[in-house]
Parts: structure tokens; sequence; C-alpha cells
């Protein structure tokens, strides 16, 4: 096809076929956020660039590497196609007081992300998230951190995702991670000429990186300086926190494995942070990721008189797709197809169809009519349960003739008693 404008690389349509998987999806993680008490929040997909460069980091890859800028003709610049959900939802959290609404916002999220990543299998441009969030005033508490983790478990077990396995890790207090922030500069620093080109930088830039970079010769590093499942040297208060979180997810059965290893992306986070993987995916195997991030609120502009605790997740709906593996497939249905003999029976014919859609029963036609038996043939093709038949005959007497599809049973029926006649039967 010649002149065909195709879409942009990293995106991908969804098309009709593929709808109803992701209504399924959608609907089961309604269902169980529902149970667990979370309402759904919807913010701009574009905000003030600002708010990703202060909240993520200037110098974590999402502001460095990826954000996408949106050029205007008014002189409305600085804004941003959203790579992620939680800066927004704490921007919307602060900006509509909810804090002094609710002691406790347990809030999701869905929609699409943007991040100018080199597209690959498990990366795009364009992509979607599932994210929850729970922000309030003193709300840190280790159960509250579990139960998170066994809402993501619970969502994933219904969504059929196989394997999933759970990574935690703690990356403890802010003041924690300045200390470990100097622990491991001084530990890496006889290494430095072996790390990767990456790495050279995230020693300067964000230190904790170098910890879950995927190149060989840096793992080789990192095992060296922590040795085999060390953990870093948090405080005994953070270290507690994160004994607590463990133990309530024993108690709940939901199997982890702890990797110190793990300390995410993002600048925001602090104690815990957590990801889960999935089989199947190749490299990139990660179906969701999240942790604490209390910090995030006095940074985005919180009154610092309030002891704000906030943790959340966000699930790759593409990943949790693929990982689903084989799904039955949905086929879409009416329950009535109108045929009409001629074409002069058209208006009647759409007004029954209109009829019986007021009346809850789905319905459908062929707008350029045709032989009878390709109607019949668009009956099928559309699995209808029942091809309503308007003949001479049926014109003249006021009825249809009413065929099931299934068995090919064949009734006639008034047109006066044709919805309550499909009713009974559907
Ligand atoms: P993050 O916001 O980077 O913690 O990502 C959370 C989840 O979103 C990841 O675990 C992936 O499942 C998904 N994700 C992140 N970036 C992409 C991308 N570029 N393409 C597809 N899915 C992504």
């Amino acid at each position: 096809m010649k002149n065909l404008i195709s879409l942009p690389r990293g995106t991908h349509d969804i098309l009709p076929e593929q709808t109803p998987l992701w209504e399924r999806l959608e609907q089961n993680a309604r269902r169980i956020l529902a149970l667990y008490g979370y309402r759904e929040i919807r913010t701009p997909i574009y905000e003030d660039i600002h708010l990703f460069k202060r909240s993520l980091g200037e110098t974590s890859d999402v502001v460095h590497k990826q954000l996408l800028e949106l050029k205007t003709s008014s002189d409305d610049d600085g804004l941003a196609l959203r790579p992620e959900g939680t800066a927004a939802i704490v921007r919307s959290y602060l900006q509509n007081n909810l804090d002094k609404k609710e002691n406790l916002s347990k809030l999701f999220y869905l929609g699409p992300m943007f991040r100018g990543e080199r597209p690959q299998k498990g990366r795009l441009r364009q992509f979607h998230q599932l994210g929850v969030e729970a922000i309030g005033p003193d709300s840190a508490s280790p159960f509250l951190d579990a139960e998170i983790l066994a809402l993501a478990m619970d969502m994933l077990k219904a969504f059929g995702v196989k394997g999933p396995h759970l990574l935690i890790n703690s990356l403890g207090s802010g003041e924690d991670k300045a200390r470990v922030t100097d622990w491991l500069r001084e530990r890496l620093k006889d290494f430095r000429a072996k790390l990767c080109p990456d790495c050279q930088q995230r020693f300067e830039r964000n230190v904790f990186r170098v910890l879950d970079c995927k190149v060989a010769m840096c793992q080789s590093v990192v095992t060296e300086i922590l040795g085999q499942g060390q953990a870093l040297p948090l405080s005994d208060e953070s270290k507690h926190y994160f004994n607590e979180v463990k133990s309530c997810l024993t108690a709940l059965n939901i199997p982890f494995t702890v990797s110190p290893r793990l300390v995410r992306g993002l600048d925001y986070y602090t104690h815990t942070v957590f990801e889960i993987t999935a089989e199947g995916l190749g490299s990139q195997d990660a179906v969701g990721a999240g942790g604490r991030y209390s910090g995030l609120l006095h940074q985005l502009g919180g009154d610092v008189k309030v002891n704000f605790g906030a943790i959340g997740f966000a699930f790759g709906l593409e990943r949790i797709l693929l990982a689903q593996g084989e799904q039955n497939p949905i086929v879409p249905s009416l329950n009535a197809f109108m045929v009409f003999m001629d074409v002069a029976f058209l208006p009647q014919a759409f007004a029954m169809m209109q009829q019986m859609r007021g009346s809850g029963i789905s319905a459908g036609l062929s707008y350029n009519g045709g032989s009878m038996k390709s109607q019949l043939n668009k009956a099928n093709k559309s699995n209808a349960r029942f091809a309503v038949i308007l003949g001479d005959n049926e014109m003249k007497a006021k009825s249809v003739l009413v065929k099931n599809m299934q068995d090919a049973s064949q009734q006639l029926v008034g047109w006066d008693q044709l919805i309550p006649f499909l009713k009974e039967r559907l």
C-alpha cells in the first residue's frame, strides 16, 4: 500500500479482536481493587515537565533519556507526556487536599504512559499501566506494605499470569540512602574503571543503580563488593521495619525472594521496593514494580508539618497480557439479526432492530440488503442466536419468521409479540 502512514515506532494498535482481552483484564482488576477499597483517579496524560524532573530525579534514566516533551504553538511550553503515574497522583493528591479529606487515600489509575526509549520486545514508547497508590498522613505501616503486595499478587493470580515471582528489598530511610550512597562509593571506587560507561556515570549520579546493572562485568563487581546475598547496611529501625514486612508476607503465605541488588530506577523510593517477574517474557520479564516513596510528598510541596506515608506499584499491562499465555478467545455475538427480502422492507426492519435494542436485545442487519442467503450468512458470521426474517408474506401479515440459528427451528411471531418472544428465549 503506497502512501500509507503507519503508526509511530514503539506504539501499537489494540484491535477489536484484542479489546475484549483488555476489558476482561480491567474487569478482573477492578473487582479485586474494590475488595481492597481502592478508588479510581484519572489525571491528564501530560503534566508540567518539572513535575517529572523534580519527582523522578533529573538523573534518572526516565528523565535523562526518555521524557517526551510537547511542543505547542502557544507559549504553554514545559509540558511532557507522563512517563509513569505516581508523580501525577501525588500532584493531584496535594493539589486537591486529599490529606484533609481522608486518612488514607487508596487510589488506582489505568492508562497509557509514554517513554522515548529504544523500542524492543517488551519496551514500548506508549504502553499501559495499572497503578495503585496508598497515601496518607502517618500511614506508613509494614502491614500496608504487605497489603499492597498481597493486592498485586491477588491481581496477577486473577489475570492468570504464569510463574509470578516477587523480589523485595529495602533501601532504608532517606538518611540511610544518603549513608549507603557514601558506603557504596567507597567500596566501588577501586573498581570504577571496570564498570560499564553507564555505570561510570551512575557512580556520580545515582550509585544505587550500579547494583541492578545487567552488564556481566558490573554484576561481578557488585558480587565482589556485596558478597552473595548480603544486605545493604541499614539503620536498626529500617531493618526492623523490613523484617516486619517480611513476617507479614510469610503470615499471608506470599512467597518472596529478598534481593539486595533490587534498587529501582527512580530516585523517589525509600524503604520497601519490589519487582514482580513472570515466566515466558524473555529479558524484559518484570510485569510490575513499585515501592515506598513517602519523601516524595514533601519534595512536591506537601506540608512539611505532615508526616506523609506513601506506597504504590504499577503493572505493565502489555506484559501481563503476554504473560497470561493462551487465553480462550472471546467471540462477539448478537442476540438477533434482521433479514429482509426486499430493500423496500428496510425501514420496517430498521425500526424493529432499534426496538429490539431499546429493549436490551442486541441486534444488527445488513444495511445494503442483498439476497436472503447472503443476509443469513451475515447473521451466521455475527454469531446471532436468532435471525428475524421479514418476507413478503410476513410483511403483509405484520409478522416475522424467527429462526433459531443453532437448531434451525423456525416460528412465526406477530410484530407486537417479537420482543417478549425473544426475551423468553435469551
Ligand atoms: P516502572 O514504572 O519503570 O517501574 O515500570 C512498571 C512496569 O511497567 C514494568 O514492570 C513493566 O511491566 C512496565 N513497563 C515499563 N516500561 C515499559 C515500556 N517501555 N514498555 C512496556 N512496558 C513497560
